[in-house]
């Protein structure tokens, strides 16, 4: 019996185990298990429309089936053993992992275990920034600025209300324009005037494009001013205390609430053999998506470093999916005892939500921006899905249910 561990069930690790669970579907002699330490398929390029929807626009049910889709409902009938669980440890002399309280035996291990939030050693930062990279993190902010807006109504304060973002990428961008869409309902619905809520995003350069296309930082800088979003470029943050941020350049900002979106970095693997890590803690890889200097231990997505530093393989989920693709085509060339093709990245995917029904769309070098965009956006997230779990579902799910986010400006 050839036992295959993957351990997250993100965009790689899940795609790769139905993958797997397709090709072995006749060889008894093949066993799959994928653990995680959720029960659902953390789906995160909602989760800037859940931290920043309003409770009366859209229930926590609804918040909860944008971004977490159950396991069970995905995995049932696959012949996939699903195992709830953190990983702790890889041990490669024992072929063991340890995933919570229970050790699980592999021939074959997959770690596809995405990224957390880097802080870069600011002081300050991880103490006083909101995170917002899981469903409870959405949550949390969510919850907080209901808490902040009620209370700077009963404070009577003379000072406005700011909401600052940290952050030179997609996503804090998304994060700002979903904020600055909603706005003018959560400030009207706890009874706090607009102009009395500030909302600003905190860039360290001069352009608010991040790892997309140059030519998207007009449209990002023209949207976040359409939408009451004041963006405050070339502030290097050196410090943050407690409602404070401070530049490099002296400068002092005020924020009521921070989230921080500034950078992430891969999960850190504890293993009894140490695994060569690259810059921002991602696992060095062979042209076999394997671990180097290990034969058995592959890894996928957010937490793997491929290429070299020229061209190094950004991480986005499509490019997540892209390797599952490759190894649920590897992996049963090497149970074979040949050698597979080497892994070759696929085209960069950018889909980025600017609130409403307004996104950019980046497929290779073809770049699109607006209705047009926002349409590919949503078919592109509805194949998604109905790979996952049907047609029907899928398109019940995104062109009606999650169709409530889109509402507005
Ligand atoms: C806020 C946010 C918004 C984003 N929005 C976009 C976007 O709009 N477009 C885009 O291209 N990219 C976006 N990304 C990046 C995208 O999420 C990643 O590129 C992609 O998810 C990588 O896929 P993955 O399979 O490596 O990891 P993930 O999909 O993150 O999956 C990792 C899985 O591992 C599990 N896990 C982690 N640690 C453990 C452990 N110790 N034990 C057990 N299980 C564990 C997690 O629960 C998770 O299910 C966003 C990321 C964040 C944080």
């Amino acid at each position: 019996m050839n036992k295959i561990v993957i351990i997250g069930a993100g965009f790689g690790g899940l795609n790769l185990a139905l993958g797997l669970a397709k090709a072995f579907k006749n060889d008894h002699n093949v066993s799959i298990t994928l653990a995680d330490k959720n029960d659902y398929h953390f789906f995160s390029p909602n989760l800037h429309k859940a931290a920043a929807a309003d409770e009366e626009l859209v229930s926590i049910k609804q918040l909860k089936q944008s971004v977490a889709l159950p396991l069970k409902e995905i995995l049932t009938g696959k012949s996939i053993t699903f195992v709830k669980g953190e990983l702790s440890y890889v041990d490669q002399a024992r072929k063991r992992v340890t995933i919570g309280r229970s050790e699980l035996e592999y021939d074959y291990l997959v770690l596809a275990l995405g990224q957390e939030p880097e802080y870069y050693g600011i002081p300050g930062a991880e103490q006083h920034g909101l995170p917002l990279s899981s469903l409870p993190d959405a949550l949390r902010i969510r919850n907080q600025l209901e808490f902040l807006m009620q209370t700077f109504r009963l404070q009577a304060r003379k000072n406005n209300l700011r909401i600052a973002i940290a952050g030179q990428n997609a996503n804090a961008a998304e994060l700002a324009l979903e904020f600055g869409k909603n706005l003018e309902f959560i400030s009207w619905k706890n009874r706090v005037p607009r102009s009395s809520v500030e909302l600003e995003i905190v860039c360290p350069n001069n352009c608010l494009a991040g790892d997309l296309d140059k030519a998207s930082d007009p449209a990002l800088r023209q949207r976040l001013k359409d939408l009451g979003v004041k963006a405050s470029l070339d502030r290097t943050i050196a410090k943050v205390e407690k409602h404070f941020l401070d530049t490099l350049a002296g400068e002092k900002i005020y924020f009521d609430l921070l989230v921080w979106l500034s950078g992430s970095r891969a999960k850190t693997v504890k293993s009894q053999k140490t695994l060569a890590v690259g810059g921002q803690g991602r696992i060095a890889v062979n042209g076999l998506l394997q671990a180097q200097g290990e034969d058995n231990i592959f890894v996928i997505g957010g937490g793997m470093r491929a290429g070299d530093q020229k061209q190094l393989v950004e991480c986005s989920p499509w490019e997540a999916l892209n390797q599952a693709k490759y190894l649920t085509y590897a992996l049963p060339v090497l149970l074979k005892n040949r050698r597979p093709k080497e892994y070759c990245p696929g085209r960069e995917i950018a889909a980025v939500d600017l609130g409403g029904r307004q996104a950019i769309y980046q497929y290779g070098q073809k770049y699109a921006e607006g209705f047009f965009a926002y349409l590919r956006r949503q078919c592109l997230f509805f194949r998604y899905f109905a790979d996952l779990i049907g047609f029907w579902k899928a398109a019940k799910f995104i062109f009606f249910e999650s169709e409530i986010f889109s509402r507005g400006k």
